[in-house]
């Protein structure tokens, strides 16, 4: 007979958005269950955060873990993005940003800081399970029911409700038939780990530097620091680019988009490489709805848009701070509204960095980034997104992203032409 347990939350997956919002579910008295298909460490990539996530690390009584470990994982302070385009230099400096907030946070290898938040969940009181994956889920009138599997073992776990935190799993969305083409391109990352040993004394090791192809301005390079001297590094452009170039391994394709833009083959002409070279392709990604009867879904296994401005983690555990405070709501029997507290919030800031992510890639965002006469309060609310506020609405580039951001592109754009 299959064994059967009870709890009142089940969270598929121990990555950012599952260990906060088990953290914060278990810090107000819910007895909650994470179910974690691989054992930690394990390689994630998505290594640069927003400073808007701290708040999120702190909510879950992860703070003090984080700062405390920084330095031992070898977590690079970080501050603010850096640009480069064909000769011209852009920086913006997270503290002088318009939202209140935190104007700092760190650069992470997701192996060791995975584990350390999913550590701290469990320490805080959640019952996290490696090595076991959910592979089916049902519904009755009191709980979901998810199907796990342990090697050759099956078990079952009744939950009041469950959270889909398992990101490019997408378990739900395939299970529930949620899944739905993105409106984003379909685009590649290449990328691994190195020891860049950079001696460029201009090169800031506090700020991710983004840069673009020379040629090809819908093409970019991240290059993202860590304290030990060593750093992620990847190129990310549309499929057509390195179809182009099929016949090319992924370290070779890499090594010929470096040699291609000469201020980064400068940068790392002593790089060693520390990983092998990877490639992901295809993964941004939606859903046909966020929440259902006893379920939500979280961070990736919803909707992923595109690492440039490096939201990813930020969308993630700002997903799992509306969903688990609303669902501790909905347990302690007062009325909620998931379409309201929980699904539009959500979107209001991703449909933000949606607006940056495709006027980036139409490169109208670039001109404004690259603009050399900038406006400092201006500056400073476009800083504020890139730092991660996109649901501060008090940024007018937030209440009406689409309008302001387009007038700014055309300001930028005439002034450049007429110079
Ligand atoms: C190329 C690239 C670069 C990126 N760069 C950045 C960046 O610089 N900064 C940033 O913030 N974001 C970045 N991202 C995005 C970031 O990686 C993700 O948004 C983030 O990891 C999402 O967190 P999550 O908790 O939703 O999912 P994940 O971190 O993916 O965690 C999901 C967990 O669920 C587990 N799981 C999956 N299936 C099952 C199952 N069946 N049963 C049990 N467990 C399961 C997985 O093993 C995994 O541990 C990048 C993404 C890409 C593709």
């Amino acid at each position: 007979m299959t064994e059967v347990e009870n709890c009142d939350v089940a969270i598929i997956g121990a990555g950012p958005s599952g260990a906060v919002a088990a953290s914060i579910l278990v810090k107000k008295g819910w007895n909650v269950i994470v179910v974690e298909k691989e054992s930690f460490p394990r390689f994630s990539i998505g290594e640069s955060l927003l400073p808007y996530c701290m708040n999120f690390i702190e909510e879950a009584g992860m703070l003090d873990t984080v700062i405390d470990n920084a330095d031992l994982l070898g977590f690079q302070f970080k501050d603010g993005a850096a640009f480069y385009r064909d000769g011209e230099h852009s920086s913006f400096d997270f503290n002088k940003k318009f939202s209140d907030g935190p104007g700092t946070t760190y650069q992470v290898k997701r192996a060791v800081f995975d584990k350390l938040l999913a550590d701290r969940s469990a320490e805080i009181g959640a019952d996290v399970r490696y090595k076991q994956e959910v592979t089916g889920i049902s519904f009755s009138d009191e709980h979901a029911t998810l199907t796990v599997k342990d090697n050759d073992k099956e078990s079952a776990i009744n939950a009041k409700f469950v959270l889909d935190a398992s990101g490019f799993g997408r378990v739900l969305p395939r299970l529930l038939s949620l899944e739905l083409p993105s409106t984003l391109s379909n685009r590649k990352a290449v990328f691994c780990h190195m020891e860049d040993n950079i001696t460029d004394t201009q090169h800031d090791r506090n700020k991710i530097l983004i840069t673009v192809h020379p040629t090809h301005n819908d093409i970019w390079f991240w290059l993202i620091p860590f304290s030990d001297g060593t750093c992620s590094f990847g190129v990310v452009g549309d499929v057509k680019y390195f179809d182009e170039n099929e016949e090319l391994t992924n370290e070779e394709m890499l090594d010929l988009f470096i040699s291609q833009e000469p201020h980064l083959a400068q940068l790392l002409k002593d790089h060693k490489k520390t990983t092998p070279v990877n490639a992901l392709q295809g993964y941004s990604s939606d859903v046909t709805r966020l929440y259902g009867d006893k379920f939500a879904l979280l961070g990736n296994a919803g909707e992923f848009l595109d690492p440039v401005f490096s939201s990813g983690v930020t969308i993630a555990m700002c997903s799992a701070s509306l969903a688990a405070n609303t669902l501790d709501k909905q347990l302690r029997g007062d009325k909620v509204c998931w379409e309201q507290d929980y699904s539009e919030s959500l979107k209001a800031g991703v449909e933000v960095f949606k607006h940056f992510v495709m006027s980036w890639y139409d490169t109208n965002l670039q001109n404004v980034i690259f603009f050399h006469e900038e406006d400092n309060d201006v500056k400073g609310m476009i800083c504020s997104i890139l730092a991660g506020y996109a649901w501060d609405d008090k940024n007018p580039y937030v209440a009406k992203t689409e309008r302001r951001l387009a007038a700014l592109v055309d300001i930028c754009n005439e002034e450049e032409t007429s110079l």
